[in-house]
């Protein structure tokens, strides 16, 4: 895909399989991956994406290489580019991203993002000079949590029993910040110079392990938060580097700078809320101000005509697509990977993911 190429959304759809619980409670199969077609089916209704990759057939690594391999090549290019995986809580979004526990590290699009990215640096170090820097942070309810902050290491274990996330006092929130040139920048996060697979996929583990510490001891917050770990690409030719003679064909400037945002989105079901007598009360669903405003760029971003016509792109209202701005649209790439059980139980929450991608072609 060359820049400036229209589709600036490519929306996936991941179908896990039935897990274990879903059989022991007896669940059925709702859905239908229809073979030969990027196409699901659920009940009467019927959907196409520019990709679906079902629970029985395509190898872990067809995902990467149709929809994440090109992100990582324009990033040599200087195109900044964002993958999101959107689901209801239990679909495979983090199992998808492969930024939970260690299990999910050989399938999920992360660690395979930073294999390719390695392998691609080792061909051309002779010639260019890479500095690589990576950050991991988590919204919670609009606020901005560093996942890499050393100074909420090793705190797993204080007096009130909450593991990392302790706020240091006086320590300034994180705030995203845009320059004049569009460029946004998270300022107070940790970001840290990574030089190898090796310490790069320990920046991943860290951060995942921070995330998770947090979340069991407040509630499964995690659940409800946006998990996103970014990589900086930085390359400077080295003098006297050939580059005119064909060798060098990825980069024509002296210097690129461009960031690639793998996103662990919150779960998309409505959170019901319990009324103060206990009870849940319908009309006290609410939904996540990340996801609403994220939905709505997307469709902007989405809509030719209304691109054409310059229509307002609502980046503003809220933290992630604020954060997200300067690589969602424009030049850069974005793939929405949509994670969906097949359980009959989750059939209303599946429809409202397929519809919520569905609104992002
Ligand atoms: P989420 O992050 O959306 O809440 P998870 O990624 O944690 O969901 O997945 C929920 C459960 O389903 C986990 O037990 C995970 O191992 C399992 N799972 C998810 N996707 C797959 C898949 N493609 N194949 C097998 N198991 C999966
Ligand atoms: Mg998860």
């Amino acid at each position: 895909m060359e820049a400036g190429e229209d589709c600036c959304v490519k929306v996936a759809v991941h179908v896990r399989p039935l897990i274990n619980d879903e059989k022991l409670q007896g669940c059925k199969d709702c859905v239908t991956v229809v073979s030969g077609k990027p196409q699901v089916q659920i009940g009467a209704h019927s959907f196409t994406f520019d990709h679906v990759y079902g629970s029985n057939g395509s190898p872990s690594s067809a995902m990467f290489d149709e929809c994440v391999a090109s992100l990582v090549g324009g990033l040599f290019q200087g195109y900044n580019a964002t993958v999101l995986a959107y689901g209801q809580t239990g679909s495979g979004k983090t199992y998808t991203m492969g930024t939970g526990s260690k299990d999910y590290y050989q399938t999920g699009i992360v660690p395979q993002v930073m294999s390719a990215l390695f392998s691609k640096i080792e061909t051309l170090k002779h010639q260019i000079e890479f500095q690589l820097h990576v950050s991991f942070i988590e919204i919670l309810k609009e606020e901005v949590r560093d996942l890499l902050d050393p100074s909420s290491m090793n705190k797993s274990d204080t007096t009130n029993g909450h593991a990392g996330k302790v706020t240091i006092p006086g320590k300034p929130p994180i705030q995203i910040r845009e320059a004049s040139n569009g460029v946004i920048t998270l300022a107070g996060s940790t970001e840290v110079s990574v030089a190898t697979l090796k310490e790069m996929s320990a920046c991943l583990e860290q951060g995942s392990l921070s995330r998770a510490t947090g979340s069991t001891n407040m509630n499964n917050q995690s659940s409800r938060s946006h998990a996103i770990f970014t990589i900086t690409l930085e390359q400077m030719r080295k003098p006297n580097s050939p580059s005119e003679n064909g060798l060098n064909d990825t980069m024509n400037e002296e210097y690129l700078c461009a960031k690639l945002h793998l996103v662990d989105l919150a779960g998309s079901e409505r959170a019901k809320r319990t009324g103060s007598d206990g009870l849940r009360f319908k009309e006290g669903i609410h939904i996540n101000k990340g996801l609403l405003a994220l939905g709505n760029v997307i469709s902007a971003l989405g809509d030719e005509k209304k691109r054409k016509e310059g229509v307002h792109v609502p980046y503003r209202d809220s933290k992630l697509t604020r954060l997200l701005q300067d690589s969602l649209g424009g030049n850069s790439r974005t793939v929405m990977i949509a994670c969906i059980s097949p359980a009959d139980i989750n059939a209303e929450e599946t429809l409202n993911t397929l519809k919520y991608a569905n609104r992002a072609r």
